[in-house]
Order: structure tokens, then sequence, then C-alpha cells
């Protein structure tokens, strides 16, 4: 079967990767988006922070991206039952779009650059020589020759396995997280509401558009059993104990279909390695709570075309780049990695959540200056 070559291989068409080839595109370079899926991916996160939206002005895309969102700009808190504090996010606040609808604006963009998107594509094998990704090979036998190759393959990354760069993931297993699309109620649409419990239990109930919200419950695995698999009255009732300003969305919650989500962080020890990089999920996972790896990641896919498109095709020159440009990268992640950590072990204790909260993060994100130095990953 033939082989294709392209300036620019991008693994994954989810919105790390559907971002980076537009831009690349914009930039006349010859992108290739490799899918394994039959279509963009169908569903993830939901809240687009300051940081994610100012990127997408910079490059024109803020009026699409808007137009059918919903604005928020308070998240009020409450631990078992009292309201403890509110987020607020100046400047118009935050947007909420979900995920596949946010993916499908950039890759209807992409198709006006040029972008060539290949479907259903299984990786069979990805050939590496003397640090750099020469070819990849499909299960259907056809091959691909890039100059570069961007792994935005998620936290299960091929492209990671490739060129064999380690990955620490640690599973929130203290902490189940189940997820339901319910119709729209009065509290839910008045105002975004986060509950936690020093039980254990936590719950976030927003507006998805005019008419559904999205209700994430997070409970101890103990409970698991009890309440999603015994029977929605278990549900309620400790809900109940909590809940205090969202009642009126109980009733819609008892024929919801709940599905599970699985929540983990993800280190890795490099970002790139030769011609190859890793955007996006497959670079970092942190904690849902933080609300920021869209933002991050399409900051990183801005950084990583600068980059690929300041390298000109010269192997050596990228390598440098990456190394310089995008590398440091890590800083803000590690620190946003953690932060979600901080989130997530302290929910249960109210004073122990409210001292680790960081406006700042929450709002702007990569506020804090980066360290001097990176120390070294340690991996188990
Ligand atoms: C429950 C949850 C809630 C979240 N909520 C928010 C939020 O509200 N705000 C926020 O900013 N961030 C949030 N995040 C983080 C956000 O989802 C990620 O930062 C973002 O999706 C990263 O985009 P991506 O392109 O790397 O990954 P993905 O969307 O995971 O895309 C990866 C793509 O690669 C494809 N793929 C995988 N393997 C292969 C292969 N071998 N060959 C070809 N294709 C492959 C997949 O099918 C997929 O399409 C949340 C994360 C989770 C888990």
């Amino acid at each position: 079967m033939a082989t294709t070559s392209c300036d620019v291989a991008i693994v994954g068409a989810g919105l790390g990767g559907c971002f980076l080839a537009l831009l690349l595109g914009r930039r006349g370079r010859h992108v290739v988006v490799i899918e394994q899926g039959p279509s963009i991916p169908s569903a993830g996160a939901d809240f687009l922070k300051p940081p994610g939206l100012r990127v997408l002005a910079r490059h024109g895309l803020a009026d699409l991206v808007e137009r059918h969102g919903l604005r928020r700009d308070i998240i009020r808190y409450y631990h078992d039952g009292d309201p403890i504090q509110e987020c607020r996010f100046p400047d118009g606040g935050f947007l909420i779009r979900p995920y596949r609808e946010l993916v499908e604006l950039i890759y209807a963009s992409c198709a006006m650059e040029g972008v060539e998107f290949w479907f259903d594509a299984d990786i069979d094998d990805i050939a590496a020589d003397a640090g750099r990704v020469e070819e990849l090979t499909l299960s259907d036998g056809r091959r691909l020759r890039a100059g570069v190759v961007i792994g935005a393959d998620g936290t299960k990354s091929v492209v990671r396995r490739a060129l064999d760069i380690d990955q620490v993931t640690m599973p929130y297993e203290r902490l189940l997280m189940r997820v339901a699309t319910v119709p729209l109620s009065v509290s839910v649409a008045e105002l975004n509401r986060l509950y936690f419990s020093s039980e254990g239990w936590l719950a976030y109930l927003y507006p998805l558009n005019r008419d559904q919200a999205r209700v994430f419950v997070g409970l101890p695995p103990e409970d698991d059993k009890e309440v999603f698999e015994d029977g929605i009255p278990a549900l309620l009732d400790r809900l109940k104990k909590f809940v205090t300003d969202s009642s009126d969305a109980f009733n819609a919650l008892q024929p919801a279909t709940w599905q599970r989500i699985k929540v983990s962080s993800l280190r890795v020890s490099a970002y790139h390695k030769g011609n190859a990089a890793l955007l996006g999920s497959a670079a970092f996972a942190c904690h849902p709570m933080t609300g920021m790896g869209m933002s991050y990641t399409l900051h990183d896919a801005e950084i990583l075309a600068d980059v690929i498109c300041a390298a000109g095709g010269d192997g050596e020159l990228l390598d440098r780049l990456l190394h310089a440009r995008y590398e440091p990268r890590r800083h803000a992640h590690r620190e946003l990695i953690d932060y979600g950590d901080a989130l997530a072990a302290t929910f249960r204790d109210r004073a122990a959540y409210l001292a680790a909260f960081r406006p700042d993060l929450h709002v702007y994100g990569e506020a804090a200056a980066p360290p001097a130095e990176l120390p070294a990953l340690r991996l188990s």
C-alpha cells in the first residue's frame, strides 16, 4: 500500500490534536491527523476557563466557540450543607460548552486549512530510529512518514510508549465519579454549586445549555455499590444530607443514567524525543476539580505550533527548540497536578479544603512563577 508523506502527523483528534492541526494548517503545513475512533471524541470536559478562552481569542476563535455556549462567573462551594465560599471569575467568567461541540468547531475549521483526518485508523507500528520517529504503519497497511510526530492520543498514548517515555498514573481511588445529564432545574440555572461533605461525598450541579444540566457525584468506593447498584432512593437519601440549595434537581436524578468515570493524574518523565512530542492528556492529566486541563493544553499547542514552524524542517533545531521551549511546560503542569491532588485529598475537611484552594490557579491558571530548576520526576 502507498506511503503518504506529510510535515506533521498528529495522533489523536481530541482538543489538543485538532487545535494544533488547525494552527499548523493555517501556517501552510501539510498535517495528517490519525484518530482511532470513527469521529472526534464524543465525551469529555465542559468548562473552558479564562486562560483557554484567551488562547482561542488570540486565534480568532472566541466568537465561534461562544456562540451557543453559556457564560458563568461564580461557583459557590458548600461543605456539609453550609455555603463556605464563592469563586468569582472576572471579565466575563468561563464558558460551558460540551467537549464534543467545542472540538467539533475546531475540527470543522481544520477542513478550511486542508488538514487531512484519517478516522478508524489503528496504529500497528511506530518505527523509531536514532531517537527519531521514522514511520507510522496502520493495521490496514497504510504508511505515514512525517517530519514531526505528535502524540495527542490521551492518557494511554501509543506514541509515548513508542518513544519509551516513563509515566506515573495515580488513580483517584478514594473518590469514584459518576455523571448524569438531566433536565435543567431553577436552582441549577441560577448558579453553579459544588457541594462536598465530611463523609467523603461530592456533588456538582451546573447547566449545560438552556434545557439540560450536568450532575457529577463523587463518592467513596465502598458507598458506590449500595447507592448505584442497589437503587437510586439510596442516592437521594445521601444527597439530601449535604446538598441543601439544589433540592429541585432531585426528582430528575431518579430516572437518570449514571455513567462511571475513571479519573487519574498522569505525570511523564519527558515531553519529547527527537522529532516527536506529547500533547494534552498524553503528557499530563490532573484532577478535573481544577477545570484547567483544556486551557493548558490549548496553550501547549500554541507553543508546539510556534516551535515546529520555527524549526522549518530542521530536525536538530526542532529537538533543541522542543527542549528549550516545550519541556519547561512541565513546571506549570506539575503545579496544576499537585493542586488537583491537594483539592482531592482535602475535600472531606472544610478547613483543609479552604487552605488548599487557590483562586489564582482556579481562575487564571499558571499564575505562580516557575521554580528555578525542575526537580527530577520520581518514578516507582
Ligand atoms: C472527567 C473529566 C472532566 C474534565 N473536565 C475538564 C473541564 O471542565 N475543563 C478542562 O479544562 N479540562 C477538563 N478535563 C481535562 C480535559 O478533558 C483534557 O485536558 C483534554 O481533553 C485533553 O485533550 P486531549 O486532546 O489530550 O485528549 P483527548 O480528548 O483524550 O483525545 C485523545 C484522542 O486520541 C485518540 N486516541 C487514543 N489512542 C489512539 C491511538 N492509538 N490512535 C489514534 N487515536 C488515538 C482518542 O480516541 C481521542 O480522540 C477533564 C478531564 C476529565 C477526565
